[in-house]
């Protein structure tokens, strides 16, 4: 199977899941969109009103927030992978419970060993809680650990784990926005940049540069 098949038929089974008690009140389950050669994944907590009724991650008034987050940095939403911890949309908002979060967590780790990320930005707790469990790391608040890297190795890749507040809190308390805009700009850009460019411990020498000629020109061909 070609991983775009892996991914569709990984859509298929969680739009069809009834593994937790959350099938039975979802109108659509939400798997996640984005870039699927993204190098950064961001992962919320829960589909909301509007997720659920579109099928689609972030696309209230908090996905509003976070999009506006992403083009602080000077990204695109559709430059990265958003999904969340739970798929289905918890009945008026609440919180994912336990079992709720263990039911769904498969599709969380397939994602992940489908999309190989470098970056994992968590939005919230229940994000932060979920990643730092599956990576071996000790979670303890959102107010002593956002903003703040973790270099991780995670399903058998090396990560850096960025926790932030979940957009939504910014809703309920103004003064969080700050906060995560300094974490998005200051920490999560670069943290990014530094992804996204050749290890520069190791400088190049003139016999990579002509590897690279040779191996572009043989791409090419
Ligand atoms: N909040 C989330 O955690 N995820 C969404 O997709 C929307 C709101
Ligand atoms: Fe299945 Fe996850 Fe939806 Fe529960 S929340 S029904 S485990 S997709």
């Amino acid at each position: 199977m070609s991983i775009d098949e892996e991914w569709e038929k990984l859509e298929r089974e969680i739009a069809t899941c009834s593994k937790c008690r959350l099938h039975a009140t979802r109108k659509n389950a939400v798997p996640g969109e984005g870039n699927r050669k993204a190098v950064v994944m961001f992962i919320g907590e829960a589909p909301g009103e509007r997720e659920d009724e579109m099928g689609r991650p972030f696309v209230g008034a908090a996905g509003k927030l976070l999009t506006e987050l992403i083009e602080l940095m000077g990204y695109k939403r559709e430059d990265f992978y958003i999904t969340n911890v739970v798929k289905c949309r918890p009945p008026g908002n609440r919180d994912p419970e336990e079992d709720e979060i263990s039911a769904c967590l498969p599709y969380l780790i397939r994602q992940i060993q489908l999309l190989k990320p470098k970056v994992i930005v968590a939005l919230g707790r229940h994000a932060a809680r979920t990643i730092f469990n599956l990576a071996g790391l000790k979670w303890s608040s959102m107010t002593s650990q956002h903003g703040k890297v973790y270099s991780a190795r995670l399903l058998g890749l090396d990560v850096k784990i960025v926790p932030t507040y979940h957009p939504a809190s910014a809703l309920y308390k103004p003064p969080l926005r700050k906060d995560l805009e300094r974490d998005f700009v200051e920490v999560i850009k670069p943290t990014i940049s530094e992804a996204l460019s050749p290890s520069p411990r190791k400088p190049k020498t003139l016999l990579d540069f002509a590897a690279e000629t040779r191996g572009s020109k043989r791409n090419r061909g």
